[in-house]
């Protein structure tokens, strides 16, 4: 049954499946280039490519694109496949382009000797000069009708090292009048002596990303190879370059594109992260306030939210920015399922209950999460003296405060109802001590006429004497801007927020004090909260995931 509706990349699988495209062939790779950890826009080509394995029961590579030495490592290889795994994906087979260094160097010498490539030695500047503009065709280079021996001979030159780096390339010969600019006989190879994170020091000529990713789809058997828009205009040479190689017996993989994920308020370029991290603008690739998934993970991101989001934002034909509201709203709606209940108090004012009795300690029981029936009861201690919220707090105020204010009562949430008799202030006005007086009678849940008492406002509280202190990071957006990086005359970091990251000195009720890493809590009436991967028993750290309203930090 078709009931759900198909997005474009799923109508062209069923076009070809009803066309005679044979289900069992339907195969799709996730290309990641090892120069970055991955980010949010990566999830939505992570979510596309896998869940298209999932609905049609298919395998999906994950292929490392490493045709570039220079920016590649080890350490994005790795974190790359954790990332992926947690998003809750397995791929097939883990390939790398670079196995196939062999292979396209084997068909490049075919091609060679076809006359359909050919070595050039002028600058850069002159074969930009002469590939001509998208209204104004090119001309030849003087090198196009080198012999096929002169090629082979200086194309193995290439190879063994004999030429400088940026001295000569290959080029395939195909036609420099092309409406299509990539068509102008475009860079197979260039020399780079660079150490590769895998064939060391084995080549000194690298192959071309278009070179390189039609063929690794074709040995790979990719069905449908899905990029991102810009490179719709390098179809053309990925046909043509698949086409001097296909057997015809074999499938010929077929690309599509979609639009590139964008998210307002950030910047996806892993150049342009690289550079945040490289700067120390932020703590690294996991900075809570990354786009990437590392980042979103130490946030305190769920998977499951993060596949909302990608499917809920969908996939598109045409450029979009994606409001970060939509991501923020999943988290929210996926913690609020899951995620325990619990009572900190970030900036506190102390209040002492005058007719609890003094040295008396009692343990108060608690949902742990109204939305979660399996979530259980824990047990919370209470004293005579409490902290809560500064801003909890007023002297006076009008009727739609429904806080605490001076001779008015609210409910303190698990416990009791209390009311507000008088305050101490510093020299400057600041309230330093609250004085209350309990009703004894109204211990929430008693089942008393008093528990029942309805009163309007209820506090969250920790009890000072069994209060565990936590650094709280609280992150606000990264960016003050919309698109950073949209603007020609201004680089993305003169809109660096200032105040992305605010740290307080918390205090938080005992239950958190096993709290391990990455543990997700709500803190009520605050926000979500996570365990940084920095925190210690001795050194609690949460992160804010995201505060409960939606508005601008706090
Ligand atoms: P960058 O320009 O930041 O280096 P990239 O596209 O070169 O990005 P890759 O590692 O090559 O990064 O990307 C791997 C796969 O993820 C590719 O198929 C690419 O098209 C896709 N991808 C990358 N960024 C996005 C994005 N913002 N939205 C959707 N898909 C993306
Ligand atoms: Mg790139
Ligand atoms: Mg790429």
């Amino acid at each position: 049954e078709e009931n759900k509706s198909l997005n474009f990349i799923e109508q062209i699988i069923e076009e070809d499946l009803a066309n005679g495209l044979p289900k069992e062939k339907l195969r799709f790779r996730f290309p990641p280039e090892p120069n970055g950890y991955l980010h949010i826009g990566h999830a939505a080509s992570i979510c596309l490519n896998f869940g298209l394995g999932l609905s049609y029961n298919a395998p999906v590579n994950l292929r490392f694109d490493d045709t570039n030495p220079a920016k590649e490592e080890q350490e994005y290889v790795d974190s790359i496949k954790e990332d992926i795994k947690w998003l809750g994906f397995n791929w097939d087979k883990e390939l790398y382009s670079s196995d196939y260094f062999q292979q396209l160097f084997d068909w490049t010498i075919t091609l060679i000797k076809e006359g359909k490539a050919y070595v050039d030695d002028q600058s850069s500047e002159e074969m930009a000069k002469q590939k001509g503009t998208p209204t104004e065709v090119g001309i030849n280079s003087p090198n196009r009708d080198r012999s096929i021996e002169e090629n082979l001979d200086l194309f193995m030159k290439m190879k063994n090292g004999e030429f400088e780096e940026g001295s000569h390339v290959l080029r395939a010969k195909i036609d420099m009048e092309h409406v299509n600019m990539h068509m102008r006989d475009p860079i197979m190879y260039r020399i780079l002596k660079k150490h590769h994170h895998r064939t060391g020091d084995d080549w000194c000529i690298y192959p071309m990303y278009d070179w390189t990713h039609g063929e690794s789809d074709y040995l790979e058997q990719i069905s449908h190879s899905i990029c991102t828009l810009e490179f719709k205009s390098h179809r053309d040479l990925y046909d043509w370059y698949v086409d001097q190689v296909v057997d015809p017996s074999l499938l010929r993989p077929k690309q599509r594109e979609f639009a590139r994920r964008n998210l307002s308020y950030t910047v996806m370029s892993k150049r342009k992260l690289l550079q945040l991290v490289e700067e120390g603008i932020v703590n690294g690739w996991d900075d809570p306030r990354m786009p990437t998934i590392s980042g979103l993970r130490r946030r305190g991101y769920t998977p499951n939210s993060i596949r909302t989001f990608s499917e809920t934002a969908g996939i598109s034909k045409r450029d979009n920015v994606t409001d970060v509201a939509l991501l923020e709203h999943c988290i929210k709606d996926d913690l609020n399922k899951t995620a325990p209940r619990v009572m900190a108090v970030l900036n506190p004012v102390k209040v002492v209950i005058t007719n609890y009795p003094e040295g008396k300690e009692e343990l108060l029981t608690a949902e742990n999460n109204q939305e979660d029936e399996n979530a259980g009861y824990r047990e919370v201690p209470f004293s005579r003296e409490i902290y809560i919220e500064k801003e909890d707090f007023r002297e006076e105020a009008n009727k739609k405060f429904f806080r605490l204010k001076l001779g008015k009562e609210v409910r303190l949430k698990n416990a009791y109802i209390i009311k507000a008799e008088s305050c101490i202030k510093d020299e400057n006005g600041e309230v330093t001590e609250i004085h209350c007086t309990y009703d004894e009678d109204s211990l929430s849940g008693s089942g008393t006429e008093a528990s029942k008492r309805k009163v309007k406002g209820t506090l969250h509280w920790v009890s000072i004497k069994h209060a565990v202190k936590a650094e709280v990071r609280v992150y606000d957006r990264l960016f003050t801007d919309e698109a950073p990086d949209s603007y020609k005359d201004k680089d993305f970091k003169e809109f660096i927020n200032p105040n992305s990251l605010q740290i307080i000195n918390a205090f938080v009720e005992p239950s958190l004090k096993s709290a391990k890493n990455l543990d997700r809590f709500q803190f009520q009436r605050l926000g979500y909260f996570c365990v940084d991967t920095d925190s210690t028993e001795s050194h609690l750290i949460f992160n804010r995931t995201v505060p409960l309203r939606d508005s601008w930090a706090k």
